[in-house]
C-alpha cells in the first residue's frame, strides 16, 4: 500500500522550481534510501538543479522520491547516482509522468485553502453536493444548508453551463459565482464550479475553491493549461469518449503547468446502452487508483441520469475505491433549470449519505453522514 503524503508547497528548493511553462520530458524518479537525512536530500536537490533539471520531492511514509524533469544525460553527468542517499534512478515509462503512480511516494492529498479539516484523497470519503446550476441565491442557500446537514463537505453549482443546445439555460455567469461565494461565507462550505472558457479561468478562480473541468472540455488543452497556471485544485471530469489514458494525459496538461492539485472524476462514458444517460465505468476507479497517485471521484448523477440510480451507483463507486463523490441536489428537482431528472431532493441526499457511510466502513474508509431527515428514493 502507498502511504499518504502531501505535495509540499513551493516554499524552498525541494519543491518543483516554479511553474513549468514549457513542459519538458523525459522524467526520471530518484528513489532515495530509507534513512536519507534532510542534509543529504538538500544536497541531492541542489545537484539536480545545478544540472539544469527540476526536482520535485515527495515524502512518503517509508520512502522519499525525487521526481526530476529534464535531460537524463545531464543527470548522469552530474554523478547523481553516486550521492549518499540515492538508491536508484529510473525513467518514468508511462506517457503521463507527473500523474503517474511512480512519480509520487504515496497518494496525493489535497487540502483546500483555509479549510483545514477537509482532506481530499485521504482516509475520508469526501462528498460534494449541490445543484447542477446556480439558479438563484435562495435555492443555493437552501441546498447548501441541506448538503451540509447531511454531511456534505463541499458545495457544487454551475455558473457557466455546457449545454447540448445553444437555446438551453447557459447559467447565470458571474452573478452565480458571487452567490456561490456568498453562500460559502454563510455556510463555510467550500465551492466547486465549472470553468468553460480559458478567458473565464481567472474570474472563476477568484470566487471558487476548486475549478471543475467538464466532460466536454476534457481535451480542451488551452483550458487545461490555463487552469494549470492557477493553484486552485481542479476537478477534471472524464470525457464522454475519453479513455483512461487520455484522462491521465489531460491531468498531465494541468500538472505540467505547475498545478499538482488534480482530482480525477469518472462520470460515465457513452456506450451503446440507452437505458442510462451514460455508462458508469466502475472498473476505471481501481485502474486509476493503480495508475495514478491523484484522488479519484465519481459523479453518479451524470452517469445514471435518473435520481433512482444515484444511490446504487454511489455505493458501487465507494466499493470500488473512490475517494469521493459529486452529487446533484436540488430543493425542487421537478423545477430545476437543468438536470432535474437526476437531482436528489435534500431528504434523498441525506438517505444516500447515511447508506454511503456504511459502505465506506466496509471499504476501509471513513465518512460522516449528518443528522438531516432522510428518505430513500424508490426505483
Ligand atoms: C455538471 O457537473 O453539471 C456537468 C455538466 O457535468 P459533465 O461535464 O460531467 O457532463
Ligand atoms: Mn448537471
Amino acid at each position: 500500500m502507498h502511504g499518504p503524503f502531501v505535495f509540499e508547497r513551493c516554499r524552498h528548493s525541494t519543491e518543483t522550481s516554479g511553474p513549468l511553462r514549457t513542459p519538458q520530458a523525459p522524467t526520471m524518479i530518484i528513489v532515495t534510501t530509507a534513512g536519507i537525512s534532510d542534509d543529504q536530500l538538500g544536497t541531492l536537490v541542489a545537484h539536480i538543479e545545478r544540472a539544469g533539471l527540476r526536482a520535485h520531492v515527495s515524502r512518503g511514509e517509508q520512502r522519499t522520491i525525487v521526481g526530476c524533469i529534464g535531460d537524463e544525460a545531464a543527470l548522469a553527468e552530474a554523478g547523481i547516482a553516486a550521492l549518499p542517499g540515492v538508491e536508484r534512478i529510473m525513467p518514468v515509462l508511462k506517457p503521463y509522468k507527473l500523474a503517474s503512480r511512480e512519480f509520487a511516494a504515496g497518494n496525493t492529498q489535497i487540502r483546500l485553502d483555509d479549510v483545514d479539516e477537509t482532506v481530499i484523497g485521504g482516509q475520508e470519503i469526501v462528498v460534494i453536493g449541490g445543484p447542477c446550476s446556480v439558479e438563484g441565491l435562495d435555492m443555493l442557500r437552501e441546498t447548501a444548508l441541506a448538503v451540509k446537514a447531511a454531511g456534505g463537505k463541499m458545495l457544487r453549482g454551475g455558473a457557466f453551463k455546457p449545454r447540448s443546445s445553444p437555446y438551453a439555460f447557459q447559467g447565470l455567469g458571474e452573478p452565480a459565482l458571487q452567490m456561490l461565494a456568498e453562500v460559502r461565507a454563510e455556510t463555510g462550505l467550500p465551492v466547486v464550479t465549472e470553468a468553460l472558457d480559458p478567458r473565464h479561468v481567472e474570474m472563476v478562480a477568484h470566487y471558487a475553491d476548486m475549478l471543475q473541468i467538464g466532460a466536454r472540455n476534457m481535451q480542451n488543452y488551452a483550458l487545461l493549461s490555463e487552469v494549470g497556471r492557477t493553484q486552485r485544485p481542479v476537478l477534471l471530469k472524464r470525457g464522454l469518449s475519453g479513455t483512461i489514458t487520455e484522462l491521465l494525459m489531460s491531468a498531465e496538461y494541468i500538472m505540467a503547468q505547475g498545478n499538482r492539485n488534480v482530482i480525477l472524476c469518472e462520470r460515465g462514458i457513452r456506450t451503446y446502452e440507452t437505458a442510462t444517460r451514460n455508462t458508469l465505468d466502475v472498473a476505471a476507479i481501481p485502474v486509476l487508483k493503480r495508475e495514478t497517485h491523484l484522488p479519484v471521484f465519481v459523479d453518479p448523477s451524470h452517469a445514471g441520469g435518473r435520481a433512482s440510480l444515484v444511490a446504487p451507483l454511489a455505493m458501487a463507486a465507494i466499493a470500488a475505491g473512490a475517494d469521493g463523490l459529486i452529487i446533484e441536489v436540488h430543493p425542487s428537482p421537478a423545477n430545476a433549470r437543468s438536470d432535474g431528472d437526476q437531482s436528489l431532493e435534500p431528504s434523498a441526499f441525506a438517505a444516500l449519505m447515511k447508506q454511503a457511510a456504511l459502505f465506506a466502513v466496509a471499504a476501509g474508509r471513513t465518512m460522516h453522514a449528518g443528522t438531516a431527515p432522510a428518505t430513500m428514493v424508490r426505483a
